[in-house]
């Protein structure tokens, strides 16, 4: 099992699944949520409209259609709302319920964006050390999966996970 960052588009990846920062409705949204409908096409909207929508800390998975990736696992992050509001909880369990998912479905590569770290406000350093230590846990579970992927989209993001990756 590897861990590894990359600095691209999530949506360009070619992996089993990539992960959306959706928003409860499932029905689409601006950031990596508006990226990943985009370039998957207007058959992922239909799909994400028969789920019945996400609760915070969920995860649900579709077909990745005109993506390189095979599926998408949209989960839903929490709004940071100051620290209080079980966000570190709900957070861990984005991450933790995604890769169970990939697991129940044999999947050997996940890639996630930095989850609620954009519009949802979560401060990027306690998102990523919750990112990293979920999956780092994860690994010695793991059957299927081989690769996870951090994908960060900007260059603070990656300057954390690289020093979080190094650090553990
Ligand atoms: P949230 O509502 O969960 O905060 P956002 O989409 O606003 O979700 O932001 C989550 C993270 O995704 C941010 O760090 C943002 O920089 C990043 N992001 C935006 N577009 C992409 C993309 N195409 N690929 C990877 N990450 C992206």
């Amino acid at each position: 099992m590897r861990l590894r960052l990359d600095a691209g588009d999530i949506t360009q990846l070619y992996v089993d699944a990539i992960v959306n920062a959706a928003k409860k409705s499932l029905l689409g949204g601006g950031g990596v949520d508006g990226a990943i409908h985009r370039a998957a096409g207007p058959e992922l909207l239909e799909e994400c409209k028969t789920l019945g929508g996400c609760e915070t800390g969920e995860a649900k998975i579709t077909k990745g259609y005109d993506l390189p990736a095979k599926h998408v696992i949209h989960t839903v992050g929490p709004v940071w709302h100051g620290g209080d509001e079980n966000e570190a909880e709900l957070l861990a369990s984005c991450y933790m319920n995604s890769l169970q998912l990939a697991e129940q479905q044999g999947l050997r590569s996940i890639a996630f964006p930095c989850i609620s770290t954009g519009v949802y406000g979560y401060p990027k350093q306690q998102a990523a050390a919750i990112a990293v230590s979920v999956c780092k846990m994860f690994t010695s579970n793991a059957q299927s999966l081989k690769e996870i992927i951090f994908s960060c989209y900007d260059d603070e993001s990656l300057a954390i996970y690289r020093q979080l990756l190094t650090d553990s």
